[in-house]
């Protein structure tokens, strides 16, 4: 099935709106198993009737976004009401339940609001619990050139539930009359290994099953997602063999985030982390208690730069500072182990490093940094990196891959 997305608005075209909604429709198309072929921006106008008439043309399936509010310049279902040759009328319960909509807001109904209750003959209503503008279907015709078409209103809040409860059901029907198996995809997260690296490992494993699946890398914070697209029972079976061949990188199907595995690897352990940070300003404890569920092993966190705290809070030793420098293995280690030490948790993290771009050395340049995990039942890990980016993304790359070294702790493969 060829699927076509228009997103209509000036807005997204002078940057005044970010188009997240082109992503938000790629992924729930792709748990149908379809991909967007071909996505077209454009501003409020006439134009649309021209985009729209191309992509019924050459698609099955078009889905077009935004412009369906009360103002002049929305003028999709104007626009696609003309090319189809399908009349507008309005639809009395919908002038209702806009005025009811409008008047539980306080607000009075106006003249221009009953614009959207104007429907294309024969179209189909797809009610929008979280605005005023309904969604629209048109099903398959001599005018539409075979092709379904679906109009859906600009605000993600609106248009993401429309999709789900509404769309999809009417989208997986079309798949089932026309006999389309829906793929299935299976999204295998892994973190600690690059993705060149990762992706040439896995060439080489399933170098026998070639062809027989859609294989996909993406780099997201903290790892890399590989998605594999094809029949259920093979998809099942390549996402377990990576899984089983990368154990130590493995992370997640389908979308569970490190922080996410990491606090429910605690939670089944009844073990808890404390934190020691020095360049990450607070960030690793920042990310593990974004997790719902984190406060009953999350213990606590000390953001520790100045040498006097790292020598009150943690207890370290101010010549082993003085001797090997804040941003070195003698101090990442002391710093973990005071941790533990002071807060009698499972487990203490700790990092301390240059973030940059200033205060690096020939032997220490800025973006080295000392990670060490210290735990009740384990000698202390210590492990230095040379991470090289701007500040912000140092301080979300140390957090991650300091995560990621606790998860391997946790599960005990360090
Ligand atoms: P409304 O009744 O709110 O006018 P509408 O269907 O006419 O709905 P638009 O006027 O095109 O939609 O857009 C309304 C708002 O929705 C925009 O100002 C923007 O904040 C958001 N929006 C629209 N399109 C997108 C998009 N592609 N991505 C993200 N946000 C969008």
């Amino acid at each position: 099935m060829i699927v076509e997305v228009i997103n209509t608005g000036s807005e997204l075209l002078i940057g005044q709106v970010i188009n997240t909604n082109v992503g938000l429709l790629g992924q729930e198309l792709l748990s149908l198993g379809l991909r967007i072929n071909r996505q077209t921006t454009v501003p409020d106008g006439i134009v649309i009737k021209d985009v729209v008439g191309e992509a019924i043309e050459r698609s099955d399936i078009v889905i077009i976004t935004g412009g369906l509010g009360p103002t002049d310049d929305d003028l999709t279902r104007e626009m696609v009401s003309e090319l189809i040759d399908a009349k507008l009328f309005e639809d009395k319960s919908l002038v209702e339940e806009i005025r009811k909509r409008i008047e539980s807001n306080g607000a009075t109904m106006r003249d221009i609001n009953r614009k959207q209750a104007m429907v294309p003959l024969g179209a189909i209503i797809l009610n929008n619990a979280n605005g005023t503008a309904p969604g629209l279907y048109i099903e398959p015709g001599d005018k539409t050139k075979n092709a379904h078409i679906y109009l859906l209103p600009g605000p993600p809040r609106e248009l993401i539930p429309i999709f789900q409860e509404q769309v999809k059901p009417l989208i997986k029907n079309s798949l089932l009359e026309h006999k389309i198996d829906i793929p299935s995809c299976v999204n295998s997260f892994f973190s600690g290994l690059g993705e060149s690296e990762l992706a040439a490992r896995i060439d080489k494993l399933l170098f026998d099953e070639k062809g027989a699946f859609d294989l996909g890398y993406c780099i997201k914070p903290g790892g890399v997602v590989v998605r594999c697209i094809g029949d259920k029972e093979i998809v099942i079976r390549v996402s377990e063999r990576l899984k089983e061949a990368f154990s130590e990188y493995f992370i997640s199907h389908d979308h569970t985030s490190l922080p996410a595995v990491v606090v429910g690897e605690l939670i089944k352990r009844e073990q808890r982390v404390a934190i020691a940070e020095s360049c990450t300003g607070g960030l690793i404890a920042s990310t593990i208690t974004d997790v719902p569920g984190s406060s009953s092993v999350f213990d606590v966190g000390f953001v520790t730069y100045a040498n006097h705290a790292k020598s009150e809070i943690l207890g370290i030793d101010i010549k082993d500072l003085d001797k090997s420098g804040a941003v070195s293995k003698v101090v990442v280690m002391a710093m973990a182990e005071g941790c533990l030490k002071r807060t009698g948790a499972d487990h203490a993290v700790a990092v301390t490093g240059i973030a940059g771009p200033t205060g690096g050395t020939k032997e220490k340049p800025a973006g080295t940094v000392f990670i060490g995990i210290a735990s009740q039942e384990n000698p202390t890990f210590v492990d230095s990196f040379c991470i090289k980016t701007d500040r912000l993304m140092f301080k979300e790359k140390v957090s991650l891959t300091a995560i990621n070294l606790l998860r391997k702790r946790i599960i005990g493969l360090l």
